[in-house]
């Protein structure tokens, strides 16, 4: 849950995570909906996918917990060097070392490595240098203290390197060279991106469809969108939508302009609502669909902003509940 996510952030979801599944053999039984329903915000829904599979084969292997062997949880789903080694080292002080975002960052300064990080050849020193720092006891203990002096005092931008322990010899606050190591790669232009959504209701019920098991999102539900052809407009572009779909509407009508960004995409995603009229759901790209009411939504896991245009959905009143119980 914290690869590329604030500690504030994940901390919720991570009390939410556990109360639901305390044992791997709770997570290893769920349905991966639910997994990716609690794990809906996060992003990198990848990860969440790769926990479950992982869980599921480790249960299948007998196991009841993750076991202390670095080959086989090597083997897993997700569950690269830096996973192995930071899980191993905190459930079992295995002596392995970490290198991610914050201790590649005190590294390259503590050494003065001036070198791009990502580049093989420096990675690998990377690696050797963080093996070298470990203590022969308590390397769960020691990788973490890393990572959080990497996120708390030797931050990207403003170092606090009076309050830091390893001020005396670093090589970067030697030389004044704080603000240049690491190399940061240069950062690629934003693109706009315009898209279109629609919600097709049917007899209450509003189309979702299942996005396939590769990819971005894969396996998490949606509001069919797509983008926009050069000059085209979202009237023509949620026609060729429908076309694709099989299915053919009437009251093309404007419901809501979510704007949100996906990697250097900058998104703008026009949703309009449609009445459905005839037509047999076609899903092309997609591997399933689903008509859902109102107060199904929060059961289907969605990106960010796909819940954004539900939230609207259901508080604009403009698709109805179906429960009994929430009709009262
Ligand atoms: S002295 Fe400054 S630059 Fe060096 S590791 Fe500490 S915080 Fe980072």
């Amino acid at each position: 849950m914290l690869q590329q996510t604030q500690m504030a952030t994940v901390i919720p979801y991570f009390d939410r995570f556990l109360r639901r599944f305390p044992t791997l053999t709770e997570l290893a039984q769920a349905d991966e909906q639910e997994v990716l329903r609690l794990w809906e915000g996060l992003g990198y829904y990848r990860r969440a996918r790769a926990l479950s599979q992982s869980a599921r084969l480790l249960q299948e292997a007998g196991h009841e917990t993750v076991p202390d062997d670095p080959d086989l949880v090597g083997s897993l789903p997700g569950f690269g060097r830096y996973t192995v080694n930071a899980v191993l080292s905190q459930a079992y002080d295995r002596r392995l070392p970490i290198l991610e975002a914050n201790s590649e960052r005190v590294l390259c300064r503590l050494y003065g490595i001036q070198q791009n990080p990502r580049d093989s050849a420096v990675r690998a020193q990377l690696w050797k240098l963080a093996e070298s720092l470990l203590p022969k006891k308590s390397a769960g203990d020691f990788n973490q203290a890393l990572m959080e002096l990497g996120a708390l005092v030797c931050t990207p931008a403003q170092p606090n390197c009076s309050a830091c322990p390893l001020r005396v010899h670093c090589q970067a606050k030697a030389q004044s060279r704080q603000h240049e190591i690491p190399l940061r790669a240069k950062s690629t232009a934003t693109v706009a991106v315009d898209e279109v959504a629609i919600v097709v209701q049917k007899r209450g019920g509003v189309l979702l469809v299942q996005r396939s098991d590769e990819g971005r999102w894969a396996g998490m539900w949606e509001f069919p969108h797509h983008p926009l052809e050069e000059r085209e407009s979202h009237e023509a572009a949620a026609g060729r939508l429908l076309a694709a779909l099989g299915l053919e509407c009437d009251q093309l009508s404007p419901l809501a302009l979510i704007q949100h960004s996906v990697t250097r995409f900058r998104i703008s995603m026009t949703c309009l609502q449609a009445r459905y009229r005839r037509g047999v759901v076609q899903t092309p790209g997609y591997q399933n669909f689903a008509w859902v009411y109102a107060d199904e939504l929060p059961n289907y896991p969605l990106s960010a902003a796909q819940r954004r245009l539900a939230r609207c959905l259901t508080q604009s009143g403009r698709v109805p509940m179906r429960s009994p119980k929430t009709n009262g």
